[in-house]
C-alpha cells in the first residue's frame, strides 16, 4: 500500500479543516500504517472505535504516540 498514489489533499490535523469540514476523512496511522475512513462533523471526529481525538489531532489506539495523518477527498 502506498499513499503516493492517493492524490487527495493532505491535512496536517483537524485544525486544517477550517471550513467546517464534515464528511469522510481518511486517517493514516504512522505507527502501524493503518488506514481507515472516519466521519468528521464540524471539525470534530465522530466517535469511532480505535481512534481518539485530542485537540486537533487524531490518535490510533495501537499505542503510537504520533498523531494520525488526515486525508480528505477533494
Ligand atoms: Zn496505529
Amino acid at each position: 500500500m502506498t499513499l503516493v498514489a492517493v492524490r487527495d489533499q493532505v491535512i496536517p490535523g483537524l485544525v486544517g479543516l477550517s471550513r467546517q469540514a464534515s464528511g469522510e476523512v481518511v486517517v493514516f496511522c504512522p505507527g502501524c500504517k493503518a488506514l481507515q475512513t472516519v466521519q468528521v462533523s464540524g471539525n470534530r471526529l465522530v466517535p469511532t472505535r480505535k481512534f481518539t481525538q485530542e485537540g486537533t489531532h487524531i490518535y490510533h489506539d495501537c499505542g503510537c504516540m504520533r498523531p494520525c495523518r488526515l486525508y480528505q477527498h477533494s
